[in-house]
């Protein structure tokens, strides 16, 4: 099937009143479909797996922006540290300790978001809202000078309920903007990243600015 640039232009369009940026998760699909996207002017990628990551960075035009979207091992971090864009998956204050540490060794800042826990199911990895403020009100983020606070990022129940996935991500919303107000550098805390290919809509109007839309516009992943 691969990338549908149909598909890629309505989403340009739908996502435009909204001012919301498009990641294009292009996670176990190959590298000629992130080349697809590139041509229709994709520029952002989203990915889950550090390996896959790493290799098609390697093979794909250096204009890609590269952003990592699973769970992130301390251990992998050094991998991605030299190129990554955002970070949007930082779930632990450990993370984002050696996220700075390996930034420093790079000599560069790396974008991060919070990952916050919002679904009902218990797969999900991420920070609770209260472990998210704590991390904003009394942790020592303040002395990790190589990351740079951009926001939270959060996945809502895999359900049928739209009320369930809107409150889920209404909370989210207000969580966002009582961290931005704790946050060291508000201006800098300006994204909100919900919405997948089920669940886009919705989460714009609860008030995200960034989607990762795999499957629909790439097709189902096997
Ligand atoms: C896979 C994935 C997506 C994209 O999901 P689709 O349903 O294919 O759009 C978005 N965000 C995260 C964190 C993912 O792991």
């Amino acid at each position: 099937m691969g990338f549908n640039p149909e598909k890629h232009a309505e989403l340009l369009e739908e996502l435009r009143p909204y001012k919301a940026m498009l990641v294009a998760v292009s996670k176990k699909k190959p590298a000629e479909d992130i080349v697809s996207a590139m041509g229709c002017g994709q520029v952002a990628f989203g990915e889950n797996y550090v390996q896959e990551l790493v290799e098609k960075k390697e093979t794909v035009s250096s204009k890609a922006e590269w952003h990592f979207i699973g769970h992130l091992q301390t251990n992998k971090v050094k991998s991605i540290a030299p190129f990554i864009r955002l970070i949007q998956s930082a779930d632990s204050f450990k993370l984002l300790k050696e996220i700075n540490k390996e930034a420093l060794k790079n000599n560069r800042i790396i974008d991060c978001l919070i990952q916050v826990h919002i679904a009902n199911e218990d797969t999900k990895t991420g920070f609770s809202e209260e472990e998210a403020e704590a991390l904003m009100l009394f942790s020592d983020l303040g002395e990790l000078k190589n990351i740079r606070l951009r926001g939270l990022m959060g996945m809502a129940s895999l359900t049928e309920d739209r009320q369930q996935i809107k409150r889920e991500f209404d909370g989210l919303r207000k969580l966002f903007t009582g961290c931005r107000m704790m946050a060291l550098d508000h201006e800098c805390f300006d994204t909100l990243s919900m919405g997948m290919s089920s669940d886009y809509k919705i989460a714009l109007d609860c008030g995200s600015n960034l989607v990762r839309i795999g499957s629909a516009l790439f097709g189902e992943r096997g």
